[in-house]
C-alpha cells in the first residue's frame, strides 16, 4: 500500500510498504479521510521530538473498519464490527496517571499521539493501536456525518477543550486570533454551542482572513497588518474590551494583545504554542491583577471532546462541512502541505 514517511527534516516519502497487519487488541482501518494541519507542516520543516522515524504521519483520521481483532470487543466492551465508520483520536491519554485519574486527560503526563509514536494516517490502511482503545478512543461516525467531516473532529475537539475553560456566557463579545481552520471552528463553537455575542476575527493575511470571514461571517473582521487590533477592539466595545479573547495563531505579539484588550473579569485562551525558540512574551501583570483576567493554557484534547466534537456536527450545532475547502489524493499529499503553508485552503483533506 502507499503511506506517506517522515524520515527527517525535509525528507518525508511517499512509499510502498507493507499493508500492516490487525494484531488481536487493534484494529484495522481503511483511511478515508486523513486532513493536514499547520502540525503537518511543521513536522515536515522541522521534525518532532517524540516522533521516532520513519513513521507513516498524519493524525486527523477517518475510515472503515476493515478487520477486528479477537481479544477487541470483549477486553474493551465493544462492539466493532467489519465495515463500521471510525474517527480516531490524536492524543492519547494513558488513563492511569494522577491527571487522567481526576479527569483532565488533555494534560495526560504520559501521553502519546497518533502519527507520532503509532504510524498515522496518510496512508491506505492503519492500526489503530490498543492504546487508543483502551480510553475508549475509537470513535463511531454518526450516520448524517461524512468521512471527510469526521476527520475534522480531532481539531475541534481540541477547541472545545479550550473553551470548555473559558466559561462563555450568552452574549460575550469573543475575539478570535488566526483566521485558519481551527479560527473559524471557534467562532462557531462559541456560538453555536456557548451563546456568544458579537464576535471578532484578526489575522494579518488579507486573503484568508476573507475566505475565513466568507466562510463564518463574523461581525468584523480586523487586518492587523493595517490597524491598531487593541484600538479597534476598545471602540468595538464602547471602551470596555473583550469579555473573551481566544489566540489560535503561533504569533507571540497576539498574546500580549490579548491581555491589553480583555474586559474585566476577561478569559483568554492561549490556544496557539509559541515557536520553541522564542517562547517569552511581555505581560504587565497588574493588568491581569486588576482587571481580573483569567489566563488559560489549552493542550489538545481528550477522547470526550472527539466524541461530542461528531455530535455537534451531527446535529448541525456546528458545521464543519464547508470549511473542508479541498480533497486531495494522497499521491498529492505534499501538496496538501504546501497548502497549508500558504494558507490557500481553510481545510484541507487527504483522500488516500
Ligand atoms: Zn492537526
Ligand atoms: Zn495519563
Amino acid at each position: 500500500m502507499k503511506a506517506l514517511r517522515f524520515y527527517a527534516p525535509e525528507d518525508v516519502r511517499l512509499e510502498d510498504v507493507e499493508e500492516p497487519t490487525c494484531g488481536p487488541a487493534e484494529v484495522k482501518l481503511r483511511v478515508r479521510n486523513c486532513s493536514t494541519c499547520g502540525t503537518d507542516v511543521k513536522i515536515l520543516h522541522n521534525g518532532h521530538q517524540n516522533l521516532t522515524p520513519p513513521r507513516t504521519i498524519g493524525h486527523e483520521i477517518a475510515g472503515e473498519v476493515v478487520e477486528v481483532g479477537s481479544e477487541v470487543n470483549a477486553t474493551y466492551g465493544a462492539d466493532w464490527k467489519v465495515g463500521d465508520r471510525a474517527q480516531v483520536i490524536a492524543a492519547v491519554p494513558c488513563g492511569e496517571c494522577h491527571e487522567c485519574r481526576k479527569g483532565w486527560m488533555a494534560v495526560c503526563q504520559n501521553q502519546t499521539s497518533v502519527g507520532y509514536q503509532y504510524d498515522g494516517g496518510f496512508a491506505e490502511y492503519m492500526i489503530v493501536p490498543t492504546q487508543v482503545l483502551k480510553v475508549d478512543g475509537l470513535n463511531r461516525i454518526p450516520d448524517n456525518v461524512g468521512f471527510d467531516e469526521a476527520s475534522a473532529a480531532e481539531p475541534f475537539a481540541c477547541a472545545i477543550n479550550a473553551q470548555e475553560l473559558l466559561g462563555i456566557e450568552e452574549g460575550d463579545t469573543v475575539v478570535v486570533f488566526g483566521a485558519g481552520p481551527i479560527g473559524c471552528m471557534h467562532i462557531r463553537i462559541a456560538r453555536g454551542v456557548h451563546k456568544a455575542g458579537a464576535v471578532y476575527l484578526v489575522d494579518v493575511n488579507a486573503d484568508r482572513l476573507k475566505m475565513s470571514a466568507d466562510a463564518v461571517q463574523p461581525e468584523e473582521t480586523i487586518n492587523g497588518a493595517e490597524v491598531d487590533v487593541v484600538e479597534r477592539v476598545m471602540e468595538l466595545t464602547g471602551g470596555r474590551g473583550a469579555d473573551v479573547v481566544i489566540t489560535a495563531t503561533a504569533a507571540n505579539v497576539t498574546q500580549e494583545q490579548a491581555i491589553a484588550m480583555a474586559a474585566r473579569n476577561g478569559r483568554i485562551s492561549f490556544f496557539g504554542g509559541l515557536p520553541k525558540t522564542d517562547p517569552t512574551i511581555t505581560c504587565d501583570s497588574n493588568v491581569v491583577h486588576y482587571r481580573q483576567l483569567h489566563i488559560h493554557g489549552a493542550n489538545g484534547s481528550a477522547p470526550e471532546h472527539n466524541k461530542r466534537a461528531l455530535e455537534y456536527i451531527s446535529t448541525g450545532q456546528v458545521p464543519v462541512k464547508d470549511l473542508i475547502t479541498e480533497h486531495i489524493p494522497l499521491e498529492r499529499a505534499l501538496d496538501a502541505f504546501g497548502i497549508v503553508q500558504r494558507g490557500e485552503a481553510i481545510k484541507v483533506t487527504v483522500e488516500p
